[in-house]
């Protein structure tokens, strides 16, 4: 590509990412394609000469765009949000093409020390102590991974990475059964396994694990020879936000010397809130903590906050300092790929930098009271429509409902009516073992009427008139 095209089509990249945006509300947010239909559509062989740019992009509009769903769709009420603000899109954009391999001090001096900065700003803004300190991890699962290895090498003498896994000593972690999977998968690779992964049962309103059995469960295993390890908080769960006393799991961990990771994904940009801080009260006791910036603050996609109060026990975890990696005479600079599992590493700082400058706290609060607010009065519709159950309420934006005594045949029938119409997206899940839709509002581009088509939408896949 000449330096000619390259601006060309930079430029049409660009123009068709404004027109793309401009154009989502009248999109169906999930795709409606059926399995295998995009595959087939692709050449089974690479081209072996150079095709138009012109033709890759039309086929890119023609085959790929209708295979995609609309994370940024104002109606995506799926899942949670992955939400990249235009000005988090404008500095990836830049990021992408200055492709900065970003993982010592020394190979972007910049990355890194906007980086510390931005982690600074982030913990002051969601309420945390100045003695956490922050990094950026490409997800939640690698900073809950990262947890556990500091978890596990504690426990063990930090003889684990040397030794692995000695026979003897089964290491334990503790968290309620209503953890996200990145927990498991954490525990598996990390080499403790899922048998020692004791999940205790959260309360059935909130989800939390009763700090009570939690230190009854941890006497019993010391009295059964296995090593405790560390404990798992969870501060707004996928299913349906299942929130820990994090304050009674910290008391209870710090009494056995146990190190507390607190799991708050998607529910941790809501701190900037203050009035929402006492939903995670005690996290400033945490020793560790992740929130993904990339859903709900709009930061796009990857920009996971990891806050680690000593950053010195995951750097002996996971530092590897090989003769080509050491950045001689620098002393007293950060190298962050020795927090985290990944060597490489992206220059995820600047969409922070600029998605804080352009819009300030004060917007993106306004942003999160909006979305809270309207998803709670959305379940007072339905609740006071009469043939609705709210079967969990609203944690933040969060809340699952079906009709009153549906079977789960029912709820999935239902749900799968107001998804293929497109106008919105939902999900289910289990909720003592009985299948609910969920509804959450965190779409950056959603507006107060969007909240009205959702209602209009599920009643009429009900079948109601509104
Ligand atoms: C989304 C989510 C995760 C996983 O986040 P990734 O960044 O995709 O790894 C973990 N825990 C909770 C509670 C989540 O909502």
């Amino acid at each position: 590509m000449t330096p000619e095209e390259f601006e060309h089509w930079s430029r049409k990249a660009a123009d068709w990412g404004a027109s793309y945006r401009a154009s989502l509300a009248d999109r169906p947010v999930r795709a409606q394609t059926a399995p295998g239909e995009i595959y087939r559509q692709i050449g089974a062989e690479p081209p072996e000469t150079g095709e138009a740019m012109a033709a890759i992009l039309a086929d890119f509009e023609r085959i790929i765009l209708p295979g995609m769903t609309h994370w940024q769709h104002p109606r995506f009420f799926a899942y949670f949000p992955a939400n990249a603000a235009p000005v988090s899109v404008v500095a990836e954009y830049l990021v992408t093409a200055m492709a900065a391999q970003c993982m010592l001090w020394q190979t972007s001096p910049a990355a890194t020390e906007l980086e510390t900065r931005m982690m600074e700003w982030l913990r002051d803004a969601v309420g945390l102590p100045p003695d956490f300190a922050g990094v950026i991890q490409d997800s939640a699962s690698s900073a809950t991974l990262a947890a556990v290895l500091v978890m596990r090498e504690r426990a063990l003498g930090w003889e684990g990475n040397r030794q692995g896994l000695p026979g003897g000593a089964r290491l334990r972690v503790y968290s309620s059964d209503q953890v996200h999977t990145s927990i498991d998968r954490a525990i598996w690779v990390s080499g403790i396994g899922q048998e020692n992964l004791v999940k205790l049962p959260g309360d059935p309103v909130s989800g939390a694990m009763d700090a009570a059995a939690l230190d009854a469960a941890i006497r019993a295993d010391l009295a059964a020879g296995y090593r405790p390890a560390g404990v798992i908080a969870s501060v707004g769960g996928t299913s349906t936000g299942a929130t820990d006393d994090v304050a009674a799991v910290v008391r209870v961990a710090h009494a056995h010397g146990l190190y507390v990771h607190v799991d708050a994904a998607w529910a941790g940009s809501a701190m900037i809130c203050p009035e929402f801080r006492p939903l995670w009260a005690g996290a400033e006791a945490a020793d560790s903590i992740v929130f993904n910036p990339h859903k709900w603050l709009g930061a796009s996609f990857d920009c996971s906050a990891h806050f680690i109060r000593d950053p010195s026990a995951l750097v002996r975890t996971l530092a590897i300092q090989p003769e080509y990696l050491k950045t001689h005479g620098q002393d007293g600079i950060l190298n962050y790929s020795e927090w985290s599992v990944p060597l490489g590493r992206r220059f995820r700082a600047l969409k922070l930098w600029f998605l804080l400058r352009f819009h300030g706290l004060e917007c993106l609060r306004a942003m999160i009271r909006n979305h809270v607010r309207w998803s709670q009065s959305l379940a007072e519709r339905l609740r006071s429509g009469g043939g609705w159950e709210i079967v969990t309420e609203p944690m933040l934006s969060l809340f699952t409902f079906r009709r009153t005594g549906a079977s789960d045949a029912d709820t999935i029938a239902l749900l799968k009516r107001i998804n293929d119409d497109g106008c919105i997206y939902l999900t289910q899940t289990r909720v003592q073992g009985a299948i609910a839709i969920r509804f959450q509002a965190g779409s950056w581009a959603m507006t107060g009427a969007d909240i009205d088509i959702a209602f209009n939408a599920i009643l009429d896949a009900a079948g109601e008139t509104p």
